[in-house]
């Protein structure tokens, strides 16, 4: 496919015109195509919904005072929720990061807040149970078990739930089933000490991850 042929997007902008407020906008740009209607619909959504408008509200102000006071992520999750009013925090922890969530769980104390943890292991249900090839047990026999997640923490009342590392595809099941609101705290990767932006960085860069953005055929990036 030449570059012609691709569907630009905002991935491809280079102006991000449209979190300043000085019109430079480019030709694919989905705020230039808007009208006074589409903009005045989209601030509507909002204030339709006063739940969505009150999240908004904490986390504009969040952001704001992270800023400021450089917060970190654990400290910006403790403002929004206690900006929310929310007590009842969940974890839902991956059974390889179990210290940080323990460690996670003792600062939501020492700030007044209730942590309920639930490891993804939890229920000890065998990977061969949910479909997994055997080659998958070499790494641990044991499945994560992101729905039992969901389903304890609902029975728990979290009013937030916390997510802590849980493996790619699991957290997709996690964000679906979860019936509390839910923000990610750590968003696993094993190669980076759990900093997948580092490594998106290091594609561009002279790295083991620039492989990434050679052709796929080439790539290896299967199973
Ligand atoms: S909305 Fe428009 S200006 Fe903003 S990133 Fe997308 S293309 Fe760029």
């Amino acid at each position: 496919m030449t570059e012609k042929e691709l569907e630009l997007s905002c991935t491809d902008c280079a102006s991000a015109g449209c979190g300043k407020p000085n019109g430079n906008y480019p030709e694919f740009c989905p705020t230039k195509a808007m009208s006074e209607a589409d903009h005045e619909s989209a601030a509507q959504t909002y204030e339709d919904d006063p739940f969505a408008l009150e999240v908004m509200r904490a986390a504009s102000a969040v952001s704001a005072a992270g800023f400021d006071r450089r917060w970190c992520r654990a400290e910006e999750t403790i403002a929004f929720a206690l900006q929310m009013g929310w007590k009842r925090i969940g974890i839902a922890c991956c059974a390889g990061l179990m210290e940080e969530g323990r460690i996670f769980a003792r600062i939501l104390r020492a700030q007044g807040l209730e942590p309920f943890g639930i490891c993804c292991k939890v229920g000890s249900v065998p990977k061969g149970r949910l479909g997994a090839q055997a080659s998958c047990c070499d790494v641990g026999e044991i499945s994560c078990n992101p729905l039992l997640q969901a389903k304890l923490l609902a029975e728990a009342d979290t009013q937030l739930n916390v997510v802590l590392g849980l493996c790619v595809g699991h957290d997709t099941l996690f964000y679906q089933h979860s019936e509390a609101p839910v923000t990610t705290l750590v968003a696993k990767d094993r190669a980076t000490a759990h900093n997948p932006a580092g490594a998106l960085r290091a594609a561009t860069s002279a790295s083991f991850y620039n492989t990434m953005l050679k052709p796929n055929d080439s790539l290896g990036i299967k199973l």
